[in-house]
């Protein structure tokens, strides 16, 4: 009788799972679809540039830091500059510094005379949160105003899930909100009184590209991944169950004391459709829209206006081609060579999947490239260009998402021993698919 837990996707959820089971002796076996490990984290190196297809920067907290150290990164992490402390957002063509803190929103011109008096006001509004779930459009309109939501939460969003705030349920990817509406009656009063929320959090990334941790989780495993084996569907058995896969078009199968589900929803709906057939729907209905990532390198005199920061995000209201710009070598200057630049350009997502339908990747560059040229003063066209496109980027997290919450809970116990994990219930931050892998780790092995 096996007691080994079959992990699917190696992806940084997958393999940090194994790491964690590994850590508590339990016996896994990690196992892959694809050719290589990563998921989404892929780096590649053009010209002296290091670029990042997938994540870019970690926001970490002190326990994911304990964690790098902990395997043994702690010498291969950069840490951003200052100026990655500097945020800015595009409006009336131009970029505008924009602070996380209320009252500096207010001195600047970012927004209008209405969208600041509703700010400042909301304070004194009584909550009169609705039974049913709220958009973040819906819970935003209420407390402060559309413009509110289209230009400081529609970019912030974009930032993070590439995700529409008219959808997106503001109790999955904002939930302290609604929280400080109920404990203090005001977000701005939940925000003063929070000042702390951020406290330790540190932005890093990797030397070489955010693929290092990718490779040093490889080389601790002792049991190398599975790779060309996807998972397709599993079933109960005597003890456990038997797991399908297709192993370059071969139906095999393997026995499994648990199945531990880190793929992609789209991906885990396939392989339980069997089991569950409404779940499977469930899942298979999280959408992951398209994105494109374009790099750019310049020369540093080249760019006549660069910003001073992290980088800048565009509202889908101003009618831009991309979603936001990282501006890389600001932050971790050895992304680029000496008197160069890089640029990390966003484009797609739910409210810009369109453009993808409507010119090939090459139009959309050229675009892209134009409003750059206008918002950066561009005085010479790149000397890097390269571009990824992520055909299932990222989970929407939208209203009804609780509802798949549940629908996993419940299935979870109906058949013990398969556990379903992946971003859209983790959360898409790396730091929060590193602690989910720890407590789902822990949780195993206390089970046994
Ligand atoms: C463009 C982009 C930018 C991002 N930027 C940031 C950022 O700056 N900071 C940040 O913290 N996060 C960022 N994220 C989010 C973060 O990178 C992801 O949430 C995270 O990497 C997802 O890891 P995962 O292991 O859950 O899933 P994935 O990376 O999707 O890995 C899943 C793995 O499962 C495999 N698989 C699929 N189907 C099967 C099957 N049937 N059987 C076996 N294997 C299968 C896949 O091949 C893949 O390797 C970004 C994401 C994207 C797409």
């Amino acid at each position: 009788m096996t007691n080994t837990t079959i992990i699917a996707g190696a992806g940084i959820a997958g393999l940090t799972i194994a790491y964690e089971l590994q850590k508590r002796n339990m016996p896994y076996l990690l196992m892959e679809a694809g050719p290589e490990a990563g998921g989404v984290v892929r780096s590649l190196h053009r010209n002296g540039f290091e670029l990042d297809a997938g994540p870019n920067s970690i926001g970490a907290t002190p326990a994911t830091l304990a964690f790098f150290r902990e395997i043994g990164l702690g010498s291969e992490l950069l840490e951003a500059t200052a100026a990655g402390k500097n945020r800015f957002l595009v409006r009336h063509g131009r970029l505008h510094p924009v602070s996380p803190n209320p009252v500096k929103i207010l001195s600047s011109p970012y927004l209008s005379g209405t969208a600041k008096w509703r700010l400042f006001t909301e304070r004194f509004r009584a909550p009169q949160p609705p039974a049913a779930e709220e958009s973040v459009t819906a819970f935003v309109r209420r407390r402060f105003n559309q413009e509110i939501c289209d230009y400081l939460f529609d970019p912030i969003l974009s930032g993070i899930y590439a995700g529409d705030p008219a959808r997106l349920s503001v109790n999955e990817v904002l939930p302290f909100l609604p929280e400080w509406e109920k404990e203090y009656g005001s977000v701005t009063k939940g925000l003063f009184r929070n000042k702390g929320l951020m406290a330790g959090r540190r932005i890093v990334a990797f030397k070489g590209g955010n693929q290092v941790l990718v490779q040093r989780l490889q080389t601790l495993l002792h049991e190398p991944v599975r790779y060309h084996c996807r998972i397709t569907g599993v079933e109960s058995a005597a003890a456990g169950y038997t797991v399908k896969y297709d192993a370059g078009g071969q139906t095999e199968t393997i026995p499994a004391a648990r199945v531990l589900f880190t793929t992609p929803a789209y991906a885990t709906a396939g392989a339980l459709q069997g089991l569950d057939p409404v779940l499977a729907h469930q899942l298979h209905a999280i959408h992951y829209p398209r994105m494109g990532v374009l790099h750019l390198g310049f020369d540093r005199e080249a760019v006549r206006n660069m910003p001073q920061g992290f980088g800048f995000l565009a509202p889908a209201a101003v009618q831009l081609h991309f979603l936001g710009v990282i501006c890389n070598s600001e932050i971790f200057p050895s992304r680029a060579p000496a008197g160069q630049v890089l640029f990390t350009v966003f484009t797609g997502g739910v409210q810009q999947e369109h453009f993808f339908d409507e010119m090939n990747d090459d139009a959309l560059q050229q675009k892209i490239l134009e409003e750059l040229t206008t918002l950066l003063q561009l005085q010479r066209p790149p000397l890097l260009r390269h571009f990824s496109r992520w055909d299932k980027a990222i989970p929407q997290l939208n209203t009804g998402h609780r509802q798949v919450r549940a629908a996993v809970q419940d299935f979870e116990q109906r058949f013990p021993g398969i556990h379903i994990s992946g971003n859209y219930l983790s959360g898409v931050a790396v730091p929060a698919i590193i602690q989910h892998a720890a407590v789902l780790a822990e949780k195993l092995s206390s089970a046994q």
